[in-house]
């Protein structure tokens, strides 16, 4: 049991990954004071990325990836309410007002508060069928509608768009996928690696179509299919909307806090006083690259509440590390290591053909991205190579025999 001294909590605004994981790391760091956990969505808090993947593919429970067990929150002494939406932020007052009326107050705040799928403010984008996918709820209702031969079609190419075509796939649907751009998850894979996932999914029987406009949705009450900028119908049962994230900023932008695509944070997490954010909804000031960074991923949820508990707690240290993001597509894992950006060299270790490779992007001999595609197993000495900072011999990296592990200990 903890022993408040302050009646006044510290209120968490947002239950998801970083939210839960923000109460927890604060209890784990001593915090003894009373903590609000305050979340919209009904369910307890819950990882997302399982709802692209075995929720879909397996049918597997949408809360497979709940964070802790129901009883964990009382039993660490965190006040959870779910179903809770906060609707206004006063930070001089350090008050709160929920959707119902009531108020709150608050002696340290943390807005934990994510991203929304962004949407298609198009014709036709009302129509029944036409889907985004972010929460349990959204992955349940795409399932129902994933029957075999069903006609799904996914407005974008990016890591959940692509998940969901694999899922779809592996259930029998017909999928078709329209990208903008000439290439898939452009902005954030090397060209290899994105041939590697268009030519898989190809191989399983997705129609992918890189470079189209889309003009609107058709259909009365339900959608019927996708109208494309040259006048083409695609048809579909099912549409999901899969064009990336929008961080919720609005609470924050209109309590007074500063927000660019994102709620601006320093380099411990802080956006004001006793006003932290943490997880998809901040751009914080990133130790790693020294600019500011938003990052949508499951790792920063996991490590942005740490920092920021030490900052609470009156131990602030720099936030940020090379970012590391996965997607899992059929049986092919992916691993990103870095962000991307422009390289000099490109260094290919294995065979792409064998189904396991790395590609590592150089700038003056220091590797600064690396792809594992089904080579989970190199994350470790890759990663050890990276924040070396170090140069590195491109002929020993593309050598397989001569492990990394080797390269990386000789740093
Ligand atoms: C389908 C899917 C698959 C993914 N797969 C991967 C993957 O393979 N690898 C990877 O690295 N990352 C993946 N991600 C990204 C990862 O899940 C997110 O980066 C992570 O969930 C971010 O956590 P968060 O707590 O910041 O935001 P969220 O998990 O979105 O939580 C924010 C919470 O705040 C609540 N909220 C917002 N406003 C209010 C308010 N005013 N009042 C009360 N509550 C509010 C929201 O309802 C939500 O519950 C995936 C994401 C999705 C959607």
């Amino acid at each position: 049991m903890t022993s408040a001294s302050n009646p006044l909590p510290l209120a968490i605004v947002g239950a998801g990954q970083a939210g839960a994981r923000m109460a927890a790391a604060l209890r784990k760091q001593g915090w003894q004071e009373r903590i609000l956990l305050l979340g919209e969505e009904p369910e307890t808090p819950y990882e997302r990325p399982p709802l692209s993947k075995e929720v879909l593919a397996k049918r597997a429970d949408p809360l497979v990836g709940r964070i802790y067990p129901p009883d964990w929150y009382a039993e660490h002494d965190v006040e959870l309410r779910t179903g809770c939406r906060v609707a206004a932020l006063e930070p001089s007052a350090r008050r709160l007002t929920l959707e119902s009326g009531e108020t709150l107050a608050w002696d340290t705040l943390v807005l934990a508060t994510g991203c929304r799928a962004r949407r298609l403010a198009l014709p036709g984008a009302e129509l029944e069928g036409v889907l985004t996918l972010r929460t349990a709820g959204d992955a349940l209702a795409l399932r129902e509608r994933l029957r075999p031969g069903a006609r799904l079609v996914l407005i974008g190419g990016g890591f959940i768009g692509l998940e969901v075509a694999a899922s779809a796939c592996s259930l029998g649907c017909d999928v078709v996928v329209l990208e903008a751009r000439p290439q898939l998850l452009e902005r954030a894979l090397p060209r290899r690696i994105a041939d590697v996932l268009t030519v898989r999914h190809r191989r399983e029987g997705v129609e992918l179509r890189l470079g189209v406009g889309v003009a609107g949705f058709e259909g009365e009450g339900q959608v019927r299919g996708v109208r494309l900028a040259d006048g083409t119908l695609v048809e579909a049962d099912a549409v999901v909307v899969g064009i990336g994230g929008q961080p919720n900023v609005e609470l924050a932008a209109a309590a007074g806090l500063a927000c660019e695509d994102g709620i601006r944070v320093d380099g411990t997490c802080q956006a004001g006083a006793k006003v932290f954010a943490v997880g998809d909804c901040a751009r914080f000031d990133d130790a790693w690259s020294g600019r500011p960074v938003r990052l949508e991923s499951w790792e920063n949820a996991e490590l942005a509440p740490q920092a920021a508990a030490k900052a609470i707690l009156g131990r602030p240290e720099a936030y940020g590390g090379l970012p590391w993001f996965w997607t899992d597509q059929y049986d092919l894992n992916l691993q990103l290591l870095g962000l991307k950006q422009p390289v000099e060299q490109e260094v290919l270790r294995g065979d792409p053909d064998s189904g396991s490779f790395c590609l590592f992007g150089l700038v003056e001999n220091r590797i600064v991205t690396a792809a594992l595609v089904d080579a989970g197993r190199e994350r470790r000495p890759v990663k050890q190579l990276i924040e070396a900072r170090g140069p590195v011999d491109p002929l020993a990296l593309a050598d397989l025999d001569t492990p990394l592990k080797q390269l990386a200990k000789g740093r």
